[in-house]
């Protein structure tokens, strides 16, 4: 059994499942700072599946932070991946013969079954971790428990950020991770730890929560998020001269939305269970303010028609409370009235 690392000053877990280090005993689940900060010196070789956007841009923090990352991507990314320090393998044999400690799931969430279902998963060590960052985390989840061998840990996460919102850091930004399965050896427990601190130090807010817990949240912020981004790129948003706060916001949604791939917001959509039921309430509400609108506009029609009909069958509604298209509803409707008097 290999061990690998790219330190030398570093705690060194090997695929056995067995560890050596140089510091001294830590509390290997704590995220104390004191635990983080010698938690640094362990280095883990990552394998990213899938380099795509995401993957790339996480790559490189992972890098920047001394793991050994290899990437391995159904198209060829082996340029971009030299440029970062990665070493890219067009072969998912080869990759995993070099026997990551973590596999990281970055895959689109649509393509994401077949290509688990292709990896060589017996060429792996057998105590290895996956990851996935997928926007959705009940599926994921299953497949895991599903088509993964008993002995690897599975942990799902998934950044509440990308390469948009996070250019500038990722401080503060929320990170979601559900420990669905990992071994309470400290090994294994220090190896997915270790894999947690890649955004802990990187200033991520931690947030333990379960899968889905995560889904139930995310049909109600992000997926309407990425809806109504979708919806006002329709609209084709100008920039004018006079711009407010709250229209530059809208223009500022479209641009961070709708960069992102369809597949991905497709994604969001068919593998939440609750994203149907926040299209249907987007429906509701949208219809529900029209109502309200047009409520109140035939509720001023209809008070001003009663009372010029009552005191002369001449009939004159405010135009200025009108609407241009609804002047010609109007004048249909005094019509109907002054025929029926
Ligand atoms: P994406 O369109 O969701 O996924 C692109 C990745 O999927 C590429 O690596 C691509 O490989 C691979 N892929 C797509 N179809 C494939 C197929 N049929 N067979 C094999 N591989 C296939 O875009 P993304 O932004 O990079 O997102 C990747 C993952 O990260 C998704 O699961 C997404 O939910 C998650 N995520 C994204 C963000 C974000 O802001 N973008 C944030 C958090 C989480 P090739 O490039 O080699 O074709």
């Amino acid at each position: 059994c290999s061990s690998s690392s790219s330190s030398s000053a570093s705690i060194i877990i090997n695929g056995s499942g067995s560890s050596t280090t140089n510091s001294s005993v830590f509390d290997a689940s704590s995220s104390s700072d004191s635990d983080v900060k010698k938690r640094s010196e362990v280095k883990l070789k990552i394998g990213i599946i899938g380099f795509g956007k995401f993957g790339q841009f996480l790559a490189k923090r992972i890098v920047s932070q001394g793991h050994d990352v290899l990437a391995y991507s159904r198209s060829d990314y082996s340029r971009v991946a030299s440029e970062i320090g990665v070493r890219f393998f067009s072969d998912a044999d080869d990759l995993c013969e070099e026997h990551p400690q973590v596999i990281l799931l970055c895959t689109s969430i649509l393509s994401t079954e077949r290509v688990l279902r292709s990896l060589p998963l017996h060429r792996l060590r057998r105590s290895t971790l996956f990851a996935d960052v997928l926007s959705v985390k009940e599926f994921p989840r299953s497949l895991f428990l599903q088509l993964l061998p008993s002995d690897f840990d599975i942990l799902c996460t998934h950044p509440m950020f990308g390469p948009d919102s996070g250019k500038s850091g990722w401080d503060s930004l929320p990170f979601v991770f559900d420990k669905v399965r990992v071994g309470s050896t400290p090994t294994r427990v220090t190896r997915s730890e270790a894999f947690l601190d890649i955004f802990r130090t990187a200033g991520c807010r931690m947030v333990e929560m379960s899968c889905a817990e995560h889904d139930k949240h995310a049909a109600g912020s992000q997926f309407i998020t990425h809806m109504m981004g979708r919806v006002l790129e329709k609209l084709d948003l100008e920039n004018t001269p006079i711009n407010t706060r709250g229209y530059e916001s809208l223009r500022n949604l479209v641009d961070n939305t709708a960069r992102d791939s369809f597949e991905l917001f497709y994604g969001l959509f068919l593998y939440n269970k609750n994203a149907t039921e926040q299209l249907d309430r987007m429906d509701w509400a949208f219809e529900m303010v029209k109502k309200q609108l047009s409520g109140y506009l035939h509720h001023l029609v209809r008070k001003q028609l009663m009372l010029e009909s009552s005191n002369t069958h001449e009939n004159h509604v405010d135009n200025k409370l009108l609407l241009p298209e609804n002047k010609q509803k109007q004048h249909d409707l005094v019509v109907v009235v002054n025929d029926r008097s």
